[in-house]
């Protein structure tokens, strides 16, 4: 009896997987269900009022088209998640898709480490693990370590491979689009020229779909984090480099071979020294958390890390405070030159920079009112360039690449 329902309930499951692709795909995109549940794996739980607003559909077609989703199960009732904003009136449920019609993996390639983040299509994340390899790790282990960890953990959520959608996989350098080869990563040169899908996608034996570190991050804030319901924004990292992305009507701009966004590699000074990109003078000399945190080391005689500087200014300590108030000038000068080529409406500040708050945020954005075209006091306030930080402290590259085929499954050709 027990093994009969257990057959059963695999079967639904598998029937539910099947439905839930096949809506993804292209055939299907013109259709009313097809388009909610395009919305729905792109943007997670919404309102029937979200769901028409978003796929522009009347409400009467909405309603249809979920009562046929509910009779199929491929969508659910649930309440909405704690602290969702739904603006006046906040519904009692929110649709979602059925958490059994599919999973996704995003997988971050790291210098040292892989991460592995299973998540299910109605976004809720089943399981998150890290391998740490070393720095010596070869590239062609990467694919076979990436099936292991993604086998355990498969295997401890009791969970069939058959319900995969894709794996996104994030990697710390530009990637081709149209041929998905990594291009001159600066952290990971044994990565540069390598065909990430030609060489995961047999191994995992599933849809691979690619792209930087920064891209993904800037899908988990589209997604997840600080631009929900925002089309067009510009994402930027100061870390232990400066990156970033930038985001038009809903979609990452890749360029023409992936190298769009890349404004740590801005070259500020044609004479000035050298970058680990082979140029000069580039934005990451000048706008990175490595030579405040060189200089603070050499002041206080000891090793100073990212997180003590930020804490040190935070409590007080004015001399780290200044290393970090001329960083976010330096990364503001070179903010204003992507502000007046495309003069965005909003910006994301992300990497552990956004951890010094206003400290970091207000010379930020100071420096780039002063620098670029169009001042805030040209325009009105709704016109002004809005300042953001980042709402994940770590997980977004990860996140990202989840949500890389959150959006993209279904799309590719
Ligand atoms: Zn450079």
């Amino acid at each position: 009896m027990n093994i009969l329902r257990l057959s059963t309930r695999r079967e639904e499951q598998q029937m539910s997987v099947k439905r839930v692709k096949s809506l993804l795909f292209y055939e299907a995109a013109g259709t009313p269900s097809g388009r909610i549940v395009r919305t729905l794996i792109e943007r997670g739980p919404l309102s029937a009022r979200e769901i028409g607003l978003s796929t522009g559909l009347a409400k009467s077609t909405v309603s249809t088209a979920l009562h046929e989703l509910r009779l199929a199960s491929m969508v659910i009732d649930r309440r909405p998640a704690n602290g969702r904003s739904h603006g006046v009136g906040r519904p009692a449920t929110v649709v979602s898709l059925n958490p059994q019609a599919g999973t996704c993996v995003g997988l971050l390639i790291g210098a040292e480490h892989m991460q592995l983040i299973v998540a299910d299509v109605s976004h809720a994340v089943l399981s998150d693990r890290t391998l740490h390899l070393g720095t010596d790790y070869s590239v062609a282990e990467a694919p076979g370590r990436a099936a292991e960890m993604l086998e355990q953990a498969y295997a401890e959520l009791h969970l069939s491979r058959d319900t995969l959608l894709g794996v996104g996989i994030a990697v710390g350098g530009p990637v081709n689009p149209l041929d998905g080869r990594v291009l001159r990563p600066g952290g990971m040169p044994n990565w540069a020229g390598v065909d990430i899908r030609a060489m995961f996608e047999p191994v995992l034996q599933q849809a691979v779909f690619a792209d930087n570190e920064s891209n993904c991050s800037a899908i988990a804030e589209m997604t997840w984090g600080a631009a929900v319901g925002q089309e067009d924004f510009v994402f930027f990292t100061v870390d232990l480099g400066v990156g970033g992305a930038i985001v038009s009507h809903g979609r990452v701009v890749t360029g023409i071979a992936g190298g769009a966004g890349e404004f740590g590699h801005i070259s500020i000074d044609p004479a000035g020294e050298l970058c680990r990109c082979g140029n000069r003078g580039c934005l990451e000399l000048h706008a990175s958390l490595r030579r405040p945190l060189e200089l603070a080391s050499r002041r206080l005689d000891r090793p100073v890390d990212t997180e003590e500087l930020i804490a040190l200014a935070l409590a007080g300590d004015v001399g780290c405070q200044r290393l970090l108030t001329d960083t976010a000038e330096a990364a503001g000068r070179g903010l204003a030159m992507v502000g007046s080529a495309i003069n965005p409406g909003l910006v994301v500040l992300g990497g552990r920079a956004a951890l010094a708050g206003e400290l970091f945020m207000a010379p930020l954005e100071a420096a780039y009112d002063r620098h670029t075209l169009v001042k805030r006091s040209d325009v009105a306030p709704e016109a002004a360039t809005r300042f953001v930080a980042s709402r994940f402290s770590r997980n977004s590259a990860c996140m990202g690449a989840v949500g890389m085929v959150l959006r993209h499954y279904g799309r590719r050709c």
